[in-house]
């Protein structure tokens, strides 16, 4: 399929390892009856493995159901996970209690995706915004009113704009106060949940050009999560595609929108916008049938095998390990596209034929 053509951007300089994921698992039990017996699980994240570095955007894509914002809950530790781990800067959180956690909220912190339900209504912008402070007990050089001034002042808010109530404000402006009080303590880790998908279209580049400034003001790492490709393709530096609580395809930026491998991902980039004509008239959009099949009982073999296209019986019954098919290039995928020199056998040797 053809894509398009990423302007090479000034690499950035990432750390180490901030965060790393090993085979992550979230099951929701479903429980019957007077005795409350579990009878099923909703298999929301299951066996992510993944790291994120110092600096670096990694984006989580991919259709509503996927796992994306429960991978984001338990990155935050907002949940707790059923099996694998969460290690932050090389400290294991995965079951850290809430008071345990309580000290590393300065550190992690989250966006949340709609800026009309997450900020009180009841509460001033300048309450709003200083809440962490008051919360973390942490008292900023000048006082609160002056931290979170600078805080409004550098989203782009106008300071004077302190007493002001949150109905008073666009969307555009309330994600902005959102993500004020998200840098309140300087965090490390920001899980930015669908951060511009309640905005309007004209909206959303000015918010995330503000993240992406924001973050090489303040060395700052993003988990961003997005349901659509063409979103994140700016910002991100690497790009997981999840589908069924399953990683179908990492891979950095430029690879995977010019070199998609997973049938999956060469689907979801085929329906985004291409704005030069005569490259979208020749590109050809993949239908996906159906909808993303239930999590509480996801297709065996390969999750992906009820709607993809190449699918075939291997497919239906052996399920496709996420092998690095090119250097840092990764999928999960018996047949992969745009590699034609590599073949996948089902214990998950790559081989060049
Ligand atoms: Fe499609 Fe088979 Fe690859 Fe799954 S393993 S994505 S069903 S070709």
């Amino acid at each position: 399929m053809s894509a398009q053509t990423e302007t090479p951007a000034e690499p950035k300089k990432l750390g180490g390892d901030l965060l790393t994921v090993t085979g992550l698992q979230k099951h929701f039990p479903i429980r019957r009856g007077l005795l409350q017996r579990q009878v099923g699980a909703v298999q929301a994240v299951d066996g992510l493995t993944f790291s994120v570095r110092q600096g670096e955007t990694l984006s989580l894509v991919g259709e509503s159901g996927c796992g994306k914002t429960t991978t984001g809950r338990l990155l935050t530790r907002l949940l707790e996970p059923t099996d694998g781990k969460i290690v932050f800067e090389g400290r294991d959180i995965s079951h850290l209690s809430t008071g345990q956690m309580r000290p590393l909220r300065k550190d992690i912190q989250m966006i949340f995706q709609d800026p009309y339900s997450s900020l009180n209504p009841r509460h001033t912008v300048g309450t709003i915004v200083g809440a962490p402070y008051h919360l973390q007990n942490v008292k900023p050089q000048g006082g609160v009113k002056k931290a979170v001034q600078d805080l409004l002042a550098l989203v782009g808010l106008n300071p004077e704009h302190y007493n002001r109530y949150p109905h008073e404000f666009s969307g555009g402006q309330r994600q902005r106060i959102g993500i004020a009080r998200t840098l309140a303590l300087r965090p490390k880790l920001i899980v930015a949940d669908e951060p511009v998908s309640a905005l309007d279209v004209s909206i959303q580049a000015q918010v995330v050009n503000l993240l992406e400034d924001l973050q090489s003001e303040f060395d700052l790492t993003y988990v961003m999560i997005a349901h659509d490709l063409s979103v994140v393709r700016h910002v991100s530096d690497r790009v997981a595609v999840m589908y069924l609580g399953k990683i179908m395809e990492i891979a950095d930026r430029t690879a995977l929108y010019e070199r998609p491998m997973h049938p999956y991902t060469v689907a979801l980039l085929s329906a985004v916008p291409i704005p030069d004509t005569a490259r979208r008239e020749s590109r050809e959009r993949i239908r996906l049938q159906g909808d993303v099949p239930s999590p509480i009982n996801p297709p065996s073999g390969c999750r992906f095998h009820t709607r993809c296209w190449k699918a075939q019986e291997i497919c239906k019954t052996q399920e496709p390990p996420l092998a690095e098919l090119q250097p840092g290039h990764q999928a999960a995928c018996h047949f992969p596209e745009n590699t034609t020199e590599i073949t996948i056998d089902p214990m998950g040797i790559t081989a060049a034929s």
